[in-house]
């Protein structure tokens, strides 16, 4: 049987993308959409992409800063599939600031989505995989998790959490035959970023040693890496992508 992949936000950019590089592995895809206005504005065609790679695929609709919708989404998803093997908690949302500045609606709001989305979802698919004695969980983070950034207390609080939350994943559920990693991106051009600056994408493209800023298929290929029977002694971990961001 074709094992399953359920991808977080997967509408667009980094999800959309690793829904598609999943797909052409060989995996059956759950593509996770926000509301129906996303399903329209993307899960559909990300779903259809995946189809045309010769596997089923479907959007399954929830917010995932909500418990009990995720719960009812992997119901859903285990109902459809028969089983679901990968889960890429991949999610997120901006909403930048200056300490001095930030209100508790900003740091409430992105700490849900970025954060308390994995524990909803991990506590969800953790318990289907620890009944199938097997599977694997990606978490995305990003460097400004591992490093901080200017702007960005709220969302760099929401990544460094999930690297706790992925080392102690990996601790309770390793004796399942359950892998848990997280990659923490660098700067990828996605919607997320195509709203900075020029001048701003400029100048961190400085800083990247390769020169360049990343692509989605810089991300989705490290995903593919930890969901693939290669990466199957490996856990707990963090692997940066970056382009040499931070050396
Ligand atoms: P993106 O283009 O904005 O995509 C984010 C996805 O998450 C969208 O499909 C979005 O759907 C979905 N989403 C947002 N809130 C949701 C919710 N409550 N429930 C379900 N889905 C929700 O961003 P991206 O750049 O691809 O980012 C993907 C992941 O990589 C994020 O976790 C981000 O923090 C991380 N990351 C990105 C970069 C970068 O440079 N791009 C760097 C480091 C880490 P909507 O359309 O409904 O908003």
């Amino acid at each position: 049987m074709a094992k399953t992949a359920l991808i977080t936000g997967a509408s667009q950019g980094i999800g959309a993308c690793i829904a598609r590089t999943l797909a052409a592995e060989g995996f059956q895809i759950a593509v996770n959409c926000r509301s129906e206005r996303e399903v329209e504005n993307g899960g559909k065609e990300v779903a259809e992409a995946c189809r045309a790679l010769g596997v089923e695929a479907e959007c399954f609709i929830c917010d995932v800063s909500d418990y009990a919708a995720c719960g009812e989404m992997v119901k859903a998803v285990k109902e459809r599939f028969g089983s679901i093997d990968v889960l890429v908690n991949n999610a997120g949302i901006t909403k930048d600031g200056l300490l001095v500045r930030m209100t508790e609606e900003q740091f409430d709001a992105v700490t849900n989505v970025n954060y308390k989305s994995v524990f909803n979802m991990t506590r969800h698919v953790g318990a289907v995989m620890f009944r199938q004695k097997s599977g694997r969980i990606i978490n995305i983070s990003s460097v400004a998790g591992l490093y901080g950034n200017m702007g960005q207390f709220n969302y760099s609080a929401a990544k460094a959490g999930i690297i706790g939350m992925t080392k102690t994943t990996a601790k309770e559920l390793g004796s399942r035959g359950i892998t848990c990693n997280a990659v923490a991106p660098g700067f990828v051009r996605t919607p997320m970023t195509d709203v900075l600056k020029d001048d701003y994408k400029q100048e961190i493209q400085k800083n990247i040693a390769l020169g360049r800023l990343g692509d989605p298929e810089d991300i989705a290929n490290a995903v593919a890496f930890f969901a693939s029977d290669k990466a199957s002694y490996i856990t707990g971990q963090v692997l940066e992508v970056s382009g040499g961001m931070s050396m």
